[in-house]
């Protein structure tokens, strides 16, 4: 379907339902009103992509009347979340089109499934395998050796279901804190990976399995947050190739549609491995809106579309993207931006949600330069500019 945005018969734009309303949905949402859509959002409580449209649902998707009538002012369904029980998105695709359909979701929730698919298509990943018992752990970390990581399976994010084990005596205390909870989860083990760069690449493929692959990125992270993005990857010409080649192998393999962001090791002896994928827009990928022609939110609306996609190249030798995390607890505006205002090739964005707390992400910064080191000390210096 759409050829057009607009509804022939109606003469009224398409709406473009999106799951969830934060800051990726508002990003999302901004360019599909760009490309003349409208959009409906449907999330638990007040957000930020919710404020943007009369079409907004704040009952979330528990709520079964927020839901239907969701459905009903939407022509297309997508997410910004991955977190959606399969069985929601499978009713909805029986009367929407649905965009990463419930298979493909299927196949990324469960960590396990996910990497047992990648390595099944001959991705590289590090080793790893499900583990049901403290014994099964302690006999991973014989065979692979110590430290490992030991994962829930499911409903991971920012690092809150990694647990490093050092040496079998730490097993029984991640054990439990993940197993021994009203919500127990299903775990498990992956061989630690010695990196010296984390990776990561956003592919965009729409409905007629049409591709656009943007640079590979460099990110920071620090407590399992990403601080910093550099746009392209500080690495060999011939590991940022193969890194997008390894990209786009993660989304054909789960047949994705939209766009997704595959996060990677480049290893000490120069292998890359693949973390993960996330199906929907990436928090690696917001460089992408000031510094590549076609940002990584324009090209999930176009795919979920089906529309041709817009070039993934970058319109600038260099970019790097810092984010703004909570510092403390409190209503989340900023007291000035006067000061980081004043950086010209720095771009500020900010969520506009509701309350702050220590580490959660408020907003981000992008700047572009001639150089890696130039964007650097802009963006830097516009994010320490900024008043809380
Ligand atoms: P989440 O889904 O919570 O983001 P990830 O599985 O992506 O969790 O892990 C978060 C971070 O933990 C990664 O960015 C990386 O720094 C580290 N990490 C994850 N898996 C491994 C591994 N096998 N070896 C070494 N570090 C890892």
């Amino acid at each position: 379907m759409l050829g057009s945005p607009y509804n022939r018969t109606g003469n009224q734009p398409l709406t473009l339902g999106i799951l969830g309303g934060g800051q990726l949905a508002k990003m999302l949402a901004q360019s599909a009103y760009q490309l003349g859509l409208q959009v409906a959002i449907i999330e638990h409580g007040a957000s930020p992509a919710g404020a943007m449209t009369k079409l907004e649902f704040p009952g979330g998707w528990s709520s079964e009347t927020d839901l239907d009538e969701f459905i009903k002012v939407s022509d297309i369904i997508t997410l910004e979340n991955e977190f959606i029980n399969p069985e929601i998105l499978e009713r909805i695709a029986e009367r929407r089109l649905c965009f990463p359909t419930s298979e493909t979701i299927a196949l990324i929730q469960d960590k396990l499934i996910q990497k047992q698919t990648f390595n099944s298509a001959g991705i590289p990943t590090t080793e790893f395998g499900a583990i049901n018992s403290v014994e099964a752990a302690i006999e991973f970390g014989s065979v692979h050796g110590f430290p490992f990581v030991l994962k829930t399976r499911t409903l991971g994010y920012d690092g809150y279901g990694n647990a490093t084990i050092r040496n079998a005596n730490d097993i029984h205390a991640a054990w439990s804190k993940f197993t021994q909870t009203e919500e127990p989860r299903e775990l498990m083990a992956e061989k630690f990976v010695n990196f010296t760069k984390e990776l990561a690449v956003m592919v965009a493929r729409n409905r007629r399995g049409e591709t656009a692959v943007y640079p590979c990125v460099e990110t920071i992270q620090e407590n399992h947050i990403c601080r910093v993005v550099i746009a392209p990857a500080q690495i060999d010409p011939a590991l940022q190739h193969l890194a997008k080649e390894i990209a786009l192998a993660c989304v054909e393999a789960i047949n994705g549609v939209g766009v997704f962001g595959v996060e990677m090791f480049l290893t000490a002896d120069g292998k890359i491995l693949v973390n993960e994928i996330a199906p929907r827009p990436h928090n690696s990928g917001h460089y992408t809106i000031e510094a590549c022609h076609t940002s990584q939110y324009e090209n999930a609306v176009r795919a979920v579309c089906n529309l041709p996609l817009g070039s993934p190249d970058m319109i600038a030798p260099a970019a790097v993207m810092v984010n703004l995390l909570g510092e403390r607890s409190g209503d989340g505006i900023p007291d000035s931006v006067v000061d980081s205002l004043k950086f010209p090739t720095a771009s500020l964005h900010l969520y506009g949600k509701s309350g702050s707390r220590k580490g959660r992400k408020m907003g981000h910064i992008t700047a572009l330069g001639k150089t890696a080191d130039e964007a650097l000390e802009s963006a830097i210096g516009s994010a320490r500019a900024l008043i809380w």
